[in-house]
């Protein structure tokens, strides 16, 4: 590309909300052939509700409820902000938690009173001796609809279940159809479960999508993607994208979603839509092909 059609690019681009870090980022997103995209505030709002409260006998759902709201009061994840404003409507508050520690990837733990309380994935109950079993089938059946299930533990015992759902941005079908079309690869990876990861995956018409992945899982699957000799851009929105951002041949960062994406990332999505990287692809194309 020549120093005129770079200027050209960066410029279109800023007008669009598409913003360039420098040339390289315009000739590094020319070059790309895949495209890894993360699920929750890149593929979807990133704004999840909560839908359903599942409890084992004995237990009724308030209560299963007041120990959600309590340890996602001290968390800074998506998925707190679901439980917070579902149980705020339904008139639940929050009780004091001590020795809170949120397990990234996972969920959070903590002390009610003298009860040790967790909310999170399947990993994290095993992790603490709960057996997520019991709910397996019932957690999969709300999966399968794309919602993503979070279990409940006291005392070492699974006490029930929440689902939340995120609905996917209205324009990421289209988006994705389209880049699929320019002959790009396009995987979604996860930290959320297969059965979710599976049925998101379904209805935007993803191929590849790989699930259970921790931040460092993520750009581990760049890096060797990359050394596989694929140039790879990676998508994505969250603290825990960061990692994998910084992976990539061009990293891309919603503008919807935390700082810490935006300083990982070589593009910037202003208006956080899916449809920011098609319009930044075609402009790099532009620009290495000397098109203004
Ligand atoms: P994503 O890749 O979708 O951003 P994360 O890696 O942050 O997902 O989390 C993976 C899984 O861990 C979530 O789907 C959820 O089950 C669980 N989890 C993580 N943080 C929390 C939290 N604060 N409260 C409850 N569950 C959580
Ligand atoms: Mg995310």
């Amino acid at each position: 590309a020549t120093p005129i059609s770079i200027t050209v690019a960066s410029g279109r681009g800023a007008e669009v909300g598409v913003l360039f870090r420098d040339a390289a980022a315009i000739e590094g997103l020319a070059h790309v052939d895949v495209l890894v995209l993360d699920k929750t505030g890149t593929l979807t709002e990133g704004k999840p509700v909560l839908t359903d409260v599942l409890t084992v006998t004995d237990v009724a759902e308030s209560e299963l409820l007041t120990i959600a709201v309590a340890l996602e009061a001290a968390s800074e994840h998506p998925l707190a902000r679901a439980i917070i404003d579902g149980a705020k409507s339904r008139g639940i508050a929050a009780p004091e938690v001590s020795n809170f520690a949120a397990v990234t990837g996972q969920g959070v733990r903590g002390t009610i009173g003298t009860a040790l309380v967790a909310l999170g994935n399947a990993a994290l109950m095993e992790s603490i001796g709960a057996d997520p079993a019991p709910m397996a089938s019932r957690a999969d059946a709300l999966r399968s609809q794309a919602k993503t299930v979070m279990f409940l533990a006291r005392d070492g015992h699974l006490v029930g279940c929440v689902a939340v759902q995120d609905p996917i941005k209205q324009d990421t079908r289209q988006t994705l159809a389209a880049l699929q079309a320019e002959k790009l690869r396009l995987v979604m990876l996860t930290g959320d479960s297969e059965v979710t990861a599976h049925a998101v995956a379904t209805q935007l018409g993803i191929d590849e999508y790989h699930a259970s992945q921790t931040p460092a899982n993520k750009a581990d699957w760049i890096a060797a993607a990359k050394a596989a000799g694929a140039h790879v851009a990676m998508a994505g929105d969250g603290v825990n994208d960061a990692p994998a951002l910084a992976a990539a041949d061009v990293g891309i960062a919603m503008g919807n979603g935390s700082d810490i994406a935006k300083e990982s990332a070589q593009i910037t999505l202003v208006k956080g839509e899916l449809a920011g990287i098609l319009r930044a692809r075609r402009l790099a194309l532009a620009a290495v092909r000397n098109i203004h």
